[in-house]
């Protein structure tokens, strides 16, 4: 629907008239009645990763690793309260600290992802809530692995640049080689995982490096269909991160990249934070955004710990104000819900719990 040059030119200009013009075309396009949203309760295994990107403020030193028991205790209250996603996040290989290392063996595990692993078929055993992982680069086995008990797994591409590798953001960062990242959602597509990625706006990347990440979505998406959801995130400052001083994306920017992303990208569900857009979430609706991502009523969001998650009740009103919908989802989307898509033990699940009739 829209070429890379004229993309680039989009970002580039200043007139109202061509913003106006494409949430026409989008508009017109795409029909939606709901917006969606996941209910979720966030675990985040251990805060300690081999990366120090220049905008995180969830990394510490400290070589923690939650205990099952804490484990357990977030997903049954978040059973509790209604939750179907438990999204397990944490550091990038994280057992490559030998302190971490040391705490798995002594619970009898090799590595993280075993630990993971248990965890998840525990959360698939016993409650309503279908794991969703997010833990950085993982390789073609590790991804088949967790496969088995995950119902989607994430990555974000945040940036196809390599050139980012050399700036405050990502030159302490190895694993955020976009390299290693579109080979991981590859990876992914190979083994029919449902998918979820996404760009981080604002740490430095150009106009050119945004329309050419998106493109670059697009063209794996093409390859392999797994692609459930883009999130286009917004860098936010923070006291005491590298990039504290940093400008944030400001709401025209963040206007301008939800509607190419929803011009390029098509048939993807686009996603924003909703406790990163209280004040331009309701306007980024009329640019095309499909999904509010994950909100929580009994975890925080880590990762922006500052920014408070709204409840359903104010997505609601944010939502039907526009003359929308809201709608809870799984963390798998309903498109992705087959025994093509999905593990046994996961479809089963959906089925058993009546979330799908065959
Ligand atoms: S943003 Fe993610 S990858 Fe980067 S340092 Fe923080 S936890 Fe690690």
């Amino acid at each position: 629907m829209i070429s890379r040059e004229e993309a680039i030119n989009f970002l580039k200009s200043t007139s109202i008239e061509e913003i106006l013009n494409k949430l026409a075309q989008i508009n017109n396009k795409f029909k939606r009645d709901y917006i969606t949203y996941s209910k979720n309760v966030f675990i985040p295994l251990s805060k300690w990763c081999r990366n120090r990107c220049g905008y995180c403020i969830f990394r510490e030193d400290k070589p923690s690793l939650m205990k099952q028991d804490k484990v357990k205790e977030i997903l049954l209250k978040g059973d509790k309260l209604g939750c179907r996603e438990a999204l397990f996040t944490f550091g990038e290989k994280v057992d490559e600290n030998e302190q971490i290392k040391e705490q798995l063996k002594f619970m009898g595990y090799d590595n993280i992802l075993e630990y993971l692993y248990d965890l998840e078929e525990w959360t698939l055993n016993n409650t309503s809530l279908l794991p969703h992982t997010n833990c950085g680069i993982l390789n073609y086995d590790e991804l088949k692995m967790l496969k088995e008990v995950n119902a989607s797994m994430g990555l974000m591409l945040e940036n196809a640049s390599e050139r980012l590798m050399n700036t405050i953001a990502h030159k302490h960062s190895p694993g955020k080689h976009p390299k290693l990242r579109i080979e991981m959602i590859e990876n992914a597509g190979k083994l029919k995982i449902p998918f979820t990625t996404g760009l981080l706006i604002g740490i430095g990347e150009t106009n050119e490096e945004i329309v050419d990440s998106l493109f670059k979505i697009k063209e794996i998406h093409e390859k392999y269909g797994h692609i459930q959801e883009v999130i286009i995130q917004n860098f936010r400052v923070k006291r005491g991160i590298p990039m504290e001083n940093y400008k944030e994306p400001s709401p025209i920017k963040m206007l301008k990249v939800i509607i190419l992303a929803k011009l390029i990208l098509d048939d993807i569900s686009i996603q924003i934070p909703p406790n990163l857009n209280r004040e331009t979430g309701q306007l980024f609706l009329l640019a095309g955004v499909d999904d509010w991502g994950g909100i929580s009523p009994l975890t925080k969001d880590y990762v922006n710990p500052e920014a408070e998650w709204p409840e359903v009740k104010e997505l609601r009103e944010w939502t039907e104000e526009v003359g929308l919908k809201l709608k809870m989802r799984l963390p798998v989307y309903d498109k992705y819900i087959s025994r093509e898509w999905l593990s046994e033990k996961v479809y089963n699940k959906i089925i058993e719990m009546g979330w799908l009739k065959e």
